[in-house]
């Protein structure tokens, strides 16, 4: 097996091995190449101590000197290089209590989470895959390094690890290495919410965001995410339906773009249908209020998942106006978008396409007519670059106090009440007619 190595990284590699050690490009590197994707990052191990590899190399940063990583700059970019290591008993499920140095690249190997990551190549001795990681990654198979049991009990992340690569890859996981989660999945309760958000966050994006599901049958949603098993316990007893709500959102993620703000969205929009359910006479269910709510507990969920701010907001507002409806008026609709925000739009609409995909087919074909013209008005009025904000608005503060008005919240509230007037007018946005428009409604209270 030849592996195309990117030239810095054989310089790394020789540099090295010319100072009479070993080094090889190791783990995600490896796999990537193998199946044919290109690498996010290169990785190599070495028998070189930290301070062997600083010695060796101009420019270097101490990136995890305690767990022997040392990134090597060559031309402004960075590989982390990290000494071959064994890690000792985990003692908090999280961080290995010691890391000990070795000598053995087998014994770096054997680490490892998933034999696939398990593999390190160089140009002299080409692959060496101790574990069957070209045989696992031909049959499509996440499986642990040894024993799974063993292995997620080290560090409880590698479960969700699990899973997270199947999702990538569209591998599946071996069965004794999926039987192991359920009855560890609580140890995740004990893994950094900054680690786990990583993982789920790869998950969503991946190309079959639907191993979410994996992740709640295997019981860890129930550990860092049980909103989400509200959502998959909740039947919907409603002609617009056919999933629950737990699979609304699946179907809803697999209608979307790979982007982490959509694919969040789509996963929380209804996630506040558990708690908003009421029934009617007829039987049927009703979830009045859940978009607003529905923010609410997004937020919640993305704080206490350690998201920033600016994901929260986004997906927040996005969710608050998921099932938003404007009458098809252009006022109605620039209302709307004043309503809204326009920094929602035109992710709005893809929302909107991926929820109503994600329902039963009753109606589905009127639902996707009023999006559609709901977008071309949209469309329309930003081509007229019509006022849609305060700053847009032909008048600003400064004017109004030229003409008498005095600082404070009279003004907001004139400078609100002229850009209501503007989305029904968009033709009055002339600073003489709203100055005009300011001074009659004073003159006449
Ligand atoms: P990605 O392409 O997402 O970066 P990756 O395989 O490179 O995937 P990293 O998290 O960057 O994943 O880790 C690099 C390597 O370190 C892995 O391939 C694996 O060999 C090892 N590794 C990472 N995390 C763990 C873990 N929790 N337990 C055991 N080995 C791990
Ligand atoms: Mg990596």
């Amino acid at each position: 097996m030849k592996i195309q190595l990117p030239e810095k990284v054989t310089f790394i590699i020789d540099t090295l091995m010319r100072a009479g050690f070993e080094a090889y490009a190791v783990g995600g590197c490896v796999r990537d190449s193998i199946l044919g994707r290109i690498p996010g990052d290169w990785d190599i191990t070495t028998s070189a101590s930290p301070g062997q590899v600083k010695t060796l190399f101009p420019k270097t940063v101490d990136t995890g000197i305690l767990h022997g990583t040392v990134t090597v700059l060559v031309d402004g970019e960075g590989f982390e290089t990290t000494t071959y290591r064994i890690d000792g008993e985990y003692e908090d499920k999280r961080h290995p209590k010691e890391v000990v140095f070795t000598s053995e690249l087998m014994e770096d190997l054997k680490r490892r989470d998933f034999t696939i990551n398990a593999m390190a190549y160089n140009e002299q001795e080409g692959l060496i895959d101790a574990f069957g990681g070209v045989l696992d990654i031909e049959n499509k198979i996440i499986r642990c390094v040894g024993n799974p049991v063993d292995r997620f009990t080290e560090d409880a992340l590698r479960m969700m690890r699990a899973v997270r690569f199947a999702a990538q890859l569209g591998f599946s996981i071996e069965e004794h290495t999926k039987a192991a989660i359920p009855g560890l999945a609580s140890n995740l309760a004990q893994i950094s919410a900054e680690r786990i958000q990583v993982e789920l966050v790869k998950l969503l994006v991946s190309d079959h965001p639907e191993e979410l599901r994996t992740v709640y049958e295997t019981g860890m949603t129930s550990v860092f995410l049980p909103e989400f098993d509200q959502m998959m316990k909740t039947p919907q007893n409603n002609p617009f339906h056919c999933y629950n709500v737990g699979e609304h959102a699946i179907v809803a993620m697999q209608n979307i773009r790979n982007d982490k703000i959509l694919r969040l969205t789509m996963l929380l929009h209804d996630v506040a249908k558990p708690v908003c359910r009421c029934t009617d006479e007829e039987g049927i269910y009703h979830f009045y209020g859940h978009p607003s709510e529905g923010a609410k507990m997004a937020r919640d969920i993305l704080r206490r998942l350690k998201f920033d701010n600016y994901t929260i907001d986004r997906v927040g507002a996005l969710i608050v106006w998921h099932d938003d409806r404007p009458t098809l008026r252009e006022a109605s609709i620039r209302r709307a978008i004043h309503r809204v925000g326009l920094e929602q739009y035109p992710a709005l609409f893809e929302v909107k396409r991926a929820d109503t995909l994600a329902k039963s087919n009753f109606k589905r074909a009127e639902k996707l007519a009023f999006i559609d013209a709901y977008e071309r008005m949209y469309c329309e009025i930003m081509d007229k670059r019509q006022c849609l904000t305060l700053k847009d608005l032909a008048v600003t503060g400064k004017d109004l106090i030229g003409i008498g008005m005095k600082p404070g919240k009279e003004l907001g509230e004139a400078l609100n009440y002229l850009l209501m007037h503007v989305l029904e007018h968009p033709e009055h946005n002339k600073p003489e007619i709203l100055l005009n428009l300011v001074k009659t409604t004073q003159n006449s209270e």
